[in-house]
């Protein structure tokens, strides 16, 4: 994957937004991620109520981006993917994952990001009631599985306002959001 370069700083004893008490720890994490720059991570740690919350960004001013992929075999699984809490994942016929309050920035690959949708539906197929609504859920499931071993393609996209999203591959179609 490249040389990987980290530096991490951070600072404790500052004041959460949450309990308001001095139990915060912040960091940045400055990483090199190949085919895209330097991106700096983002997090913030309390000790006391466990509030945590993690952002990218780039180092490099980016343009608002929609980003497209189609997963078709295995090897597209190890696809890298770098998300901005600001970005919105969308799965075709599967779902949607919108930024908001709980939303986190990560750097993944696609496998993880299927495993996220995934998981997602298996909660909405063990709580929901209706018959018709679950038996999507695990049709929807069956999908992402067939997906996971390389039998069935998927599309994702990506779209992100702020530009520190993207997918780093050949095949990943880049425009203009
Ligand atoms: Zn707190």
């Amino acid at each position: 994957m490249g040389k990987k370069k980290e530096k991490t700083n951070t600072l404790s004893g500052q004041v959460c937004p949450m309990c308001m008490k001095k139990t915060l720890t912040l960091s940045e994490t400055k990483m090199e991620v190949p085919y895209f720059g330097n991106v700096f991570i983002f997090s913030m740690n309390c000790s006391n109520c466990k509030y945590r919350k993690t952002d990218i960004e780039a180092e490099e001013q980016k343009e608002p981006c929609k980003y497209t992929f189609e997963v078709s075999n295995k090897k597209d699984l190890n696809v890298r993917v770098i998300k901005s809490a600001e970005a919105t994942i969308k799965i075709p016929h599967i779902g949607v994952m919108e930024p908001g309050p709980a939303s986190e920035g990560f750097i993944s690959n696609i496998e993880g990001i299927i495993n996220k949708f995934k998981k997602q539906i298996e909660q909405l197929r063990d709580t929901e009631e209706d018959p018709a609504a679950k038996k999507k859920a695990k049709n929807m499931i069956k999908k992402l599985q067939k997906v996971l071993w390389g039998n069935e393609k998927i599309k994702i996209i990506i779209e992100d306002p702020t530009g520190n999203s993207a997918i780093i591959s050949d095949k990943a179609a880049k425009k203009k959001l």
